[in-house]
């Protein structure tokens, strides 16, 4: 359920109701935005007279939500979620360009497409330390290592870095890591997303390979309600019966998404296809469909690449789409057509 206040409540009335809601048992989430201020309630609000709460002076509406996911709901806060990392900032009208190789190799690889991107204008580092591979005999990432490499990667240019996580061990290593990737195969790892809503680091939330976007959503829902509201979510494809592509990119997941959350949706193009020839369009299409942000994968020599070389894309053709992209940002963003 949400409470959506009048414009600046008597403060001893809303007091009186945050006390009155949390005696019934509800935790009361506060959401201040530049219009008006919303209470969501979590919670069991079968008991909760509507109508009593309706008739309050300060009171403007209230609303029940019916979706599983609370925190997540479009319903539950009143803005966009905005993330903060670095100088930069993903959601709120930016275009985020998370660009960088599958996997870290070394200190050249991972500084030279670090320099590279960040010329063409990527606004965050991505590279695998932790590789969640279909076989154990393949590359399974260099590790702490790798994430070293990283962290001199980021004093070089100053992007800040999302890197993947894949058990909860391995977060006292990722003190410099500035985004936690969740990858689509753990992403109903439930005991690890518990935990990662104990701690403060945003998260990169990609979508399992056959999950619906409410269960895309509840996975959000469970690093939300442990306190850590800082998800981005991240359509990579799905599993269908085309095997052309790697996976189907799902595009109608950006505007869906949107639609039924308030937190930034960002989409990879570079898993969603697994073909370089493709990337480029789809990336263009992610824009257009008012996406927050791309993930692509660049590197320096994808024919040598550990992993993922026949979905990277080099830094001169990574160079020639940003600013396409960005130009294209600019185009969507200025009028919104819907309904
Ligand atoms: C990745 O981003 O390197 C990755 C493994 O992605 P996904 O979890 O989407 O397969
Ligand atoms: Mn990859």
């Amino acid at each position: 359920m949400v409470i959506i206040l009048k414009k600046d409540p008597e403060k001893e009335q809303l007091a009186n109701l945050i006390n009155w809601l949390e005696s019934k048992g509800l935790s009361v989430h506060r959401n201040d935005g530049v219009s008006h201020l919303v209470l969501g309630l979590i919670g069991d609000t079968s008991k909760i007279d509507m109508d009593l709460i309706q008739a309050l002076d300060i009171v403007d509406g209230v609303k029940r939500i019916q979706e599983p996911y609370k925190k997540a709901n479009r319903k539950f806060a009143s803005e966009d979620t905005v993330i903060r990392v670095g100088n930069t900032q993903i959601g709120g009208g930016t275009l985020t360009i998370m660009a960088g190789p599958c996997s870290v190799e070394s200190e050249e690889q991972i500084i030279a497409v670090a320099q590279a991107v960040k010329e063409s204008g990527a606004t965050i580092l991505r590279g695998g330390a932790f590789k969640p591979r279909s076989s154990p005999y393949s590359f399974q990432g260099y590790g702490a290592e790798a994430l070293r490499l990283l962290s001199l990667a980021k004093q070089a240019t100053g992007l800040p870095i999302v890197t993947e996580l894949m058990e909860l061990s391995q977060l006292e290593l990722f003190d410099d890591v500035d985004i936690i990737q969740v990858g689509a195969r753990n992403m109903q790892n439930f005991n690890l997303l518990k935990e990662l809503g104990h701690q403060k680091k945003p998260v990169l939330l990609k979508r399992g390979m056959s999950a619906t976007y409410e269960e895309l959503l509840m996975s959000a829902e469970y690093i939300m309600s442990g306190g850590n509201e800082n998800i981005i979510l991240c359509e990579r494809g799905i599993r269908t019966f085309e095997t052309y592509s790697r996976n189907t990119l799902d595009i109608t997941a950006v505007p869906a998404l949107k639609h039924l959350s308030h937190l930034p949706v960002i989409v990879d193009p570079s898993h969603g296809t697994g073909k370089v020839a493709l990337i480029p369009s789809m990336a263009m299409a992610a824009v257009a469909a008012g996406a927050d942000g791309l993930m692509i994968e660049v590197h320096n020599d994808p024919a040598k690449a550990l992993c993922d070389g026949s979905q990277s894309i080099k830094p001169d053709l990574f160079a020639r789409l940003a600013p396409r992209l960005r130009a294209l940002h600019q185009v969507t963003h200025s009028e919104e057509v819907t309904e």
